[in-house]
């Protein structure tokens, strides 16, 4: 048994990060059986859980869409706010049920960032003991063998490193989309935002080679993809762990130099984003014109005991530098409200930049505190009554701007990349704009995986509706 232990996972260094190739050889041990994989969480987590699945089929498991009949349920989890570890628990208990009931041998395993957390690993050793297996984010690549000693064993296996590992090239995958495909560029985090867990989760920052990011953009090129998404905690510090001189900038240049139709990525951290960042974003037609910057609070004080290294003036700066140079933008951002100590005059701070920004969209959160975490120390000053009305208001100024902005693209002709069948009527199909605005298309199927031109007939705040222009 290996469990995590935050204390290590704080007091990493700086180690040499080893590249090193998947080359796990399995027998069929999966054959005739099904699994299923519940995901919690950000994109990282999602692009997780296509390795997940790609590693479990590659030894004959098929996928199936109701746990009823798994042989195999794999939660892939998410620690950044308490409520992430509630759904966690409450579906625990449905899988006790079968296991109970109609399945008493049900694999059930827990991968993913509450893997990390040395107090969930306690109570999953305390309360859960039908949990199977436990594997961290650090050994994902390892999931097949500690499958396979569950099964060969039949004892819990737990298996989470605290500090991170060799970063694993071509784990197998299996994408959920056939037209847009997550890319990892960097791992981990250094940044240590006083209240987020996720450089305790998911280690230091650790940047993929550019050749290998390149060669795998330009395969999902050969293969048909349409658009690639660069994924990290904070991509803009791509490079500064690995090169003295190559940074997100030539990234960004070297991917759209191999023809991709969209590029994307998230998440951006102002403090790394730099003017050659902007520049090339502005310079390129297949860089997507749309920008996740999180801003957090609008308050200089709050930033400060939040650490995240920018004032708001600084903010400001970079924010209206991507708006000037980078045509028709879209900029969405991240803000918490209820940190400890924050005041009324802070809040109205936040709300005073939500005005000066007009952001396209906005993920608003109620601060949670997470275990071992700075934060999570400070003394909580704002009672959840007062976190739950600051989070409504500043939701009702978010979606007016998001609906101003939207109601700008009424009648004009936008590129769209269609992606599905829309869920709710099967004469409609779903894309995304250039600037990452969910259209519901009026259009047959056959436009699924094209960048087709649509004509914006109606707009909402977190939507527009659409027809096709042929
Ligand atoms: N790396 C990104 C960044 O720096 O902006 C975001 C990472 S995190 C997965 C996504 C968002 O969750 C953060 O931007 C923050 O707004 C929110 N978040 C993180 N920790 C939180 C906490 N303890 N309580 C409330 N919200 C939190
Ligand atoms: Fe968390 Fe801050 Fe790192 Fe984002 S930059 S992952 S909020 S520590």
């Amino acid at each position: 048994m290996k469990k995590p232990n935050m204390k290590n996972a704080r007091l990493r260094g700086k180690e040499e990060v080893s590249y090193v190739n998947y080359d796990k050889q399995f027998d069929k041990f999966g054959k005739n059986k099904h699994y299923y994989v519940r995901t919690y969480g950000c994109q990282m987590n999602e692009h997780d859980s296509e390795k997940i699945c790609g590693m479990l089929q590659s030894v004959g498991y098929t996928p199936c869409d109701d746990v009823n009949n798994a042989d195999i349920v794999i939660l892939n989890t998410c620690a950044i706010r308490e409520n992430a570890h509630d759904k966690v628990f409450g579906f625990l208990g449905v899988l006790k049920h079968i296991k109970d009931t109609t399945n008493p041998n049900l694999l059930v395993g827990i991968c993913g960032c509450m893997a990390q957390e040395e107090v969930v690993v306690d109570e999953i050793l305390k309360k859960y003991k039908y949990v199977d297996f436990v594997c961290g984010t650090h050994n994902l690549d390892n999931l097949l063998s500690i499958i396979k000693s569950k099964i060969e064993t039949n004892n819990m296996q737990v298996e989470v490193l605290s500090v991170e590992g060799d970063i694993v090239e071509n784990i197998p995958v299996i994408r959920e989309s056939k037209y847009s495909a997550w890319v990892d560029i960097i791992y981990g985090c250094d940044k240590f935002c006083t209240y987020c867990i996720v450089p305790y989760t998911r280690g230091s920052q650790r940047s993929r080679k550019k050749e290998d990011i390149i060669n795998e953009v330009k395969v999902l090129k050969d293969t048909g993809y349409k658009e690639v998404t660069l994924l990290g905690q904070n991509v803009n510090a791509y490079g500064k762990d690995l090169y003295d001189d190559y940074n997100l900038a030539n990234l960004l240049s070297d991917v759209s130099d191999t023809g991709i139709d969209r590029i994307r990525f998230v998440t951006s951290h102002p403090w790394d984003f730099t003017e050659e960042m902007v520049d090339i974003i502005a310079s390129r037609d297949n860089i997507m014109p749309y920008i996740h910057l999180p801003l957090q609070s609008g308050s200089n004080r709050i930033l400060k005991l939040m650490n995240r290294r920018y004032t708001k003036e600084e903010y400001l700066k970079l924010y209206n530098s991507i708006r000037t140079k980078v045509k028709d933008s879209s900029i969405t951002t991240d803000i918490i409200v209820g940190f400890p100590g924050e005041t009324e005059e802070d809040f109205n701070e936040t709300l005073d930049l939500v005005n000066k920004c007009k952001f396209d969209g906005a993920f608003t959160f109620a601060f949670s505190p997470r275990e071992n975490t700075p934060a999570a120390l400070m003394k909580e000053t704002v009672s959840e009554e007062v976190k739950m009305d600051r989070l409504h208001r500043l939701n009702e100024v978010v979606n007016k701007y998001s609906n101003n902005n939207n109601s700008k693209m009424n009648g004009k002709v936008v590129k769209c990349l269609v992606t599905s069948l829309s869920d709710k009527d099967k004469t409609k199909v779903c894309g995304y704009t250039e600037n990452m605005k969910l259209v519901n298309i009026k259009g047959s199927k056959d436009l699924i995986g094209k960048i087709v031109d649509v004509k914006i007939t109606d707009t909402k705040s977190f939507s527009m509706d659409g027809e096709y222009c042929k």
